[in-house]
């Protein structure tokens, strides 16, 4: 598959294919902060289970707390104490090798594998750029640890056209970060990422930090280059909006759970699971028709004690006999997965209920 092929026509058009382009199959994911006995961990994601194709864009939305920093971090493994990670695997699928689970991976080999193989993007650029270092200096640094064949020269001549790609001129590569905008750090950062190419970029609320005019930019730049270099992404974010231009996948994240997963067009426009639907309608759409904005009552629960059942059931206007009960699994239905009760118990309910004549056409929406 190419970058520019949507996953779902390459599923149609050849499922072996589909299979082979496969970059990173995660399954079960858990991750707890562990605190100090007798409290219980606080578990920020649990059983978390996605694949990711080459070239693919998969979007993360959910509101604050939702374990959204948590999944990038275990992806990456960057996490650190209280963190650990207590379930599940992380498959990460290499041309000519077999796949790694990274989960059980040391830290030695994770460090041969970042940069090369998977990159991050902090919400700050400040973050990741050295305050004290030249721009050029920095890219010149990556580069030649992977590469120490690779001379001064070279490097700089590399760096140049890496920070072109994301439209910043070569003579800024004299420069320090603080002497650069907020918008040129991010790019920087993003084309720094991009140095040693490697197949998988996850990028942490990269745009939040810059106004509007800037992100549109930044989100159209990374399109652009991942269909010169076919790269995977794992973007966060909170609004859900932003990622039905840039995403070919959504996954939706409450309470450390993934809630519903699907092609981000079709889950934008038919939210199976009413949390997708709040929050689609919290934020104005970029493109899409106009709708009114409703927003999500309540606050997000706190994973120290999480509501029983759904998470989601004391903000859901549709939830109804099992809902405060029983936690929901995460099932397929038809090209997404979505964990309600709504589409697993309601076809029954309304079945049962039509037999004694009371239709109960809300649950069939
Ligand atoms: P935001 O949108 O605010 O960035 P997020 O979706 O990225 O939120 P995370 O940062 O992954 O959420 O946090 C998920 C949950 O994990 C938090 O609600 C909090 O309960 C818990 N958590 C995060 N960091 C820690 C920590 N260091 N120790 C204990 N619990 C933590
Ligand atoms: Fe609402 Fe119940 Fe579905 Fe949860 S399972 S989202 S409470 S209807
Ligand atoms: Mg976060």
């Amino acid at each position: 598959m190419t970058g520019a092929a949507h996953p779902e026509s390459a599923v149609a058009a050849d499922p072996a294919q589909h299979r082979q382009d496969l970059l990173l199959e995660v399954k079960d994911l858990t991750v707890e902060y562990v605190r100090p006995a007798p409290d219980p961990g606080v578990v920020a994601c649990r059983d978390l289970t996605f694949d990711l194709h080459r070239g693919e864009i998969l979007g993360v939305a959910g509101e604050s707390g939702s374990g959204k920093s948590t999944l990038i971090t275990a992806l990456t493994r960057l996490q650190r104490m209280p963190a650990v990670t207590t379930n599940g695997s992380i498959l990460l699928h290499r041309e000519g090798s077999a796949p790694l689970d990274l989960v059980a991976q040391p830290e030695r080999a994770l460090r041969r594998l970042r940069w090369s193989e998977m990159a991050i993007v902090m919400q700050s650029a400040m973050d990741a750029l050295n305050p004290v270092m030249r721009l050029g200096a920095q890219f010149a640094d990556v580069l030649r640890a992977h590469d120490p064949t690779m001379g001064r020269k070279a490097a700089w001549e590399r760096a140049a056209e890496l920070v072109a790609m994301v439209g910043i001129s070569a003579d800024r590569l004299r420069s320090y970060p603080h002497e650069l905008s907020g918008g040129m750090r991010q790019r920087a950062s993003i084309a720094l990422a991009l140095a040693c190419e490697p197949s998988l970029i996850v990028m942490d609320e990269p745009t939040t930090a810059v106004d509007v005019v800037m992100q549109r930019q930044i989100l159209s730049q990374v399109l652009r280059m991942r269909e010169q270099l076919n790269f995977a992404v794992v973007f966060v974010t909170h609004d859900l909006s932003l990622l039905l231009e840039l995403a070919d996948r959504i996954a939706i994240m409450y309470a450390g759970r993934i809630v519903e997963e699907g092609p981000a067009k079709v889950l934008y426009a038919d939210p199976k699971h009413p949390y997708t639907r709040g929050l689609r309608d919290s934020f104005p759409p970029l493109f899409a028709p106009k709708r009114q904005l409703t927003g999500i009552p309540g606050a997000p629960p706190s994973l120290v004690s999480p509501p029983a059942g759904c998470a989601f059931h004391p903000r859901c206007d549709r939830a109804f006999a099992p809902c405060d009960t029983r936690t929901p699994e995460l099932v397929a239905a038809g090209d997404r997965q979505v964990a309600c009760h709504l589409h697993t118990w309601g076809p029954l309910l309304a079945a049962e209920r039509a037999e004694q004549s009371a239709p109960l056409e809300e649950l069939n929406r």
